[in-house]
């Protein structure tokens, strides 16, 4: 099973690399640029080489790239939507400069709009974006936790989405164990992990889900509150931990903890814990 963490790219794209790789990473997610900011450093051909190097050196497969926060592919504001759509873009370019096989994104939020409105507004952007640059890394959506106004809380919210692109060679999913407990699926057991693998199975499609977050949560089932947690002290539990990584249908789906990291013995904790619950 395919392991990692969201690491920080202070310092460069192959300083990032040598961080999942002294976590004990087999994959790692990033992000391809300040996260919280609009402006956007050209990339440095030495360091993507030596990134592209280290991860092929130190097996680190797939790289996932998540986008900035500051992207919302549903806003109803018309400057703030055609901004994301270009950014959007350019996280696009960027993962694939890199060589990363997928780019993580989350669906976007409007406040007081239907989900029916939302879903549209998304798929549109989609769309766009995919017009403006075809492309070669897989996008990947990720489900949300529902939090005010956000979209693609439920699998079948994402999966409308997907059913509204033109091309969706390039499409798949992400599943959020934190984001899905906080909106409202339980899997604090095995009846409940089948149930989420059904229902994700009966929606997008297993074939779809090419990676997931692996996070406990720090609220109650259906709270809609994001907290992440570190993996079996949060509300999940290690009884849905143990569920989850010993599931057929997500076994063999790359998982990237995006756990706090308070201290520096958190990832090396979160990363035991894991694999203590695998069988
Ligand atoms: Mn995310
Ligand atoms: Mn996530
Ligand atoms: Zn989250």
């Amino acid at each position: 099973m395919r392991l990692g963490f969201h690491v920080s790219i202070s310092g460069g794209f192959s300083l990032a690399v040598q961080r999942a790789h002294e976590l004990g990473c087999s994959t790692m997610q990033i992000f391809s640029r300040n996260p919280r900011g609009w402006t956007v450093k050209p990339l440095d051909r030495a360091d993507i080489d030596e990134f592209k190097r280290l991860r092929e050196q130190y097996d680190i497969d797939p790289v996932f790239v998540h986008t900035n926060y500051l992207i919302n592919l549903a806003s109803t504001k018309p400057e703030l939507y055609e901004r994301s759509i270009e950014q959007f873009v350019i996280d696009l370019e960027r993962t694939e400069h890199l060589g990363a096989e997928y780019l993580v994104t989350h669906l976007g939020s409007a406040s007081g709009q239907e989900p029916l409105w939302m879903i549209d507004r998304v798929a549109d952007a989609l769309n766009m974006a995919m017009k403006l640059h075809a492309p070669r890394a897989t996008i990947l959506l990720e489900n949300t936790a529902g939090e005010k106004g956000d979209v693609g809380y439920t699998f079948e919210q994402v999966n409308d989405v997907i059913s509204r692109l033109n091309n969706t060679d390039k499409v798949g999913i992400c599943y959020d164990t934190c984001h899905g407990f906080a909106a409202g699926y339980d899997i604090r057991t095995k009846a409940g992990v089948d149930a989420v693998a059904e229902k994700i199975g009966s929606t997008v499609g297993l074939g779809r889900l090419k990676g997931m977050h692996l996070n406990d949560c720090l609220r109650e089932l259906g709270s809609h509150v994001d907290r992440h947690w570190h993996i079996g002290e949060g509300k999940i539990g290690e009884a849905g931990f143990t569920a989850i990584l010993n599931h057929p249908a997500f076994k063999d789906v790359p998982k990237i903890m995006e756990t706090p990291k308070e201290t520096d013995e958190d990832d090396p904790r979160n990363m035991k814990k894991v694999r203590l619950l695998m069988k």
